[in-house]
This record gives C-alpha cells, sequence and structure tokens, in this order.
C-alpha cells in the first residue's frame, strides 16, 4: 500500500489468461471485498467507487471480460460505438470494458485505519523504528533499530517477524539472519523506475461529474 500517497487504483480485474489465475481470484475477490466493508465499517470511506473503463491492445478487454465473467465479477464489454457515446471524451478504437465496482483507494487513510485497527486489537506500534537487523534470540527473535531512529525503543523482542519491506527489501536481506541456501535461493531482484503522471483537469468544477 502506497501509505504516502492518496489515491491507489482498486480493482477485481483478473490479470493473465490461465484458468487457474481466474479460480485463485475467485476466493481472493470475495474475501476482498468482505475485508474492505469491516474496514469502511469503522466510520471512514477508503474507496471512492468511481467505476474504470479497460481498452486497448495491451489491456484486451474481451480476455478480461471472459475472465470476470469466469470470477462472477459484474463488468460490460461495450462496443467501440457504444463506448464512444458513453465516453465522448474517450477514443477507445475497440471494444472496451467496463468495471462498475473498481474505484479509488485512499492508500494513506487505508494505512493508518488498518494501523489503529491493530493497535486497538493490541498491537504494540513503534514509528520512526527503522530496522537495522533481525537476528535470532532463543526461541525468537530480536529486531534492532538504526542509531538514527527516533523510536521510543531501540530493540524489539518477538516470537515471530514478519517483513514486509516492500522495494526496500533488498537492502535489508543480509541483515535479517536467513539461512545462506535460503539467500542463494532468492531470485535477483530488479528495481525498475516507474513514472506516474496525473494530467491537471481542464475544468476542476466539472472533475468530479466525470466520467
Ligand atoms: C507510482 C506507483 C503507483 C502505484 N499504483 C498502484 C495502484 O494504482 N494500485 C495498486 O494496487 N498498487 C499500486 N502500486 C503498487 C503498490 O503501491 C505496492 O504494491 C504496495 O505499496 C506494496 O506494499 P508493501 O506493503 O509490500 O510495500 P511498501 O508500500 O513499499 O511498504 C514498505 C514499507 O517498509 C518500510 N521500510 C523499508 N525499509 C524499512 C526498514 N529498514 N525499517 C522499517 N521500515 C522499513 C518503508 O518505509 C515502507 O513504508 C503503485 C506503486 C507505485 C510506485
Amino acid at each position: 500500500m502506497a501509505a504516502e500517497g492518496r489515491c491507489d487504483v482498486l480493482r477485481g480485474t483478473p490479470r493473465g489468461d490461465s484458468a487457474p489465475i481466474a479460480r485463485s481470484q475467485r476466493g481472493r475477490g470475495r474475501g476482498a471485498s468482505a475485508g474492505w466493508a469491516e474496514l469502511e465499517s469503522r466510520g471512514t470511506e477508503l474507496i471512492r467507487r468511481t467505476g474504470c473503463v479497460d481498452f486497448g491492445q495491451t489491456r484486451d478487454p474481451e480476455n478480461l471480460s471472459r475472465l470476470m465473467t469466469e470470477v462472477g465479477i459484474e463488468h460490460a464489454l461495450l462496443t467501440a460505438e457504444e463506448a464512444a457515446e458513453r465516453w465522448p471524451g474517450i477514443r477507445t478504437n475497440g471494444p472496451a470494458m467496463w468495471h462498475a465496482s473498481a474505484g479509488v483507494i485512499d492508500a494513506q487513510t487505508t494505512v493508518r485505519t488498518m494501523v489503529d485497527a491493530a493497535v486497538e486489537l493490541g498491537a504494540a506500534l513503534f514509528t520512526g523504528f527503522t530496522v537495522a537487523s533481525v537476528t535470532r534470540s532463543g526461541a525468537g527473535f530480536t529486531v534492532t533499530a538504526t542509531a538514527d531512529s527516533t523510536a521510543a525503543v531501540s530493540v524489539v523482542n518477538a516470537s515471530h517477524v514478519i517483513v514486509a519491506a516492500g522495494g526496500f527489501l533488498p537492502g535489508l536481506l543480509g541483515e535479517l539472519s536467513l539461512p545462506s541456501g535460503f539467500l542463494a535461493a532468492l531470485p535477483t531482484f530488479e528495481v525498475r523506475q516507474e513514472m506516474a503522471f496525473h494530467f491537471p483537469y481542464a475544468n476542476p468544477d466539472e472533475a468530479m461529474d466525470w466520467p
């Protein structure tokens, strides 16, 4: 979850074209919807259900539609003419798939809501704790913070450790006391640059009414 950003895109779209992928998405989709509903029931809207249009060769809307049907996600496959009529501002040059329950997630609020829920359930939260190392100690682990961490504690003992460092993982891997065989078996990490650009609205007053 891009915790610092305000928006991420939520979509139930399965990727690829294999049946196993579609099947695995079926269970995941149902579970995810219930989870999001439970999180939002805490009183904060986290997803703005804008819907989503898929079109173009890369997205392959016809194949996506087939997969969506297979996993039971409501959607509509439109011809280029129907799409042009519905969204005059978009030229799809082919069929388009409309997925009504897709939306935009407020990523930052979502992460905070999840963290608040965990704390309410008894989790201890340490912010400003940059992990320097995780070492085995007895039956558990000792997690040590870097010297420049601002957290109130610099060492945490835990019976289990889950590392969720995202793209930062390669920098930490050597400090996690992992068996050399495990490290050797890991594939090489390749972090690529991604450029995101949001075009300004031509008319901001009407932006919320479109599409
Ligand atoms: C520009 C951009 C746009 C995206 N758009 C979408 C989208 O529209 N929809 C979508 O579903 N996904 C999107 N993604 C992907 C999504 O953001 C990631 O898949 C998601 O953030 C991964 O979550 P994560 O928790 O695994 O890792 P991250 O979100 O990267 O979290 C890792 C965390 O670990 C912390 N950390 C790292 N090292 C340490 C350490 N030593 N000690 C303590 N903490 C540490 C980091 O500060 C960070 O907070 C986008 C990504 C990018 C970059």
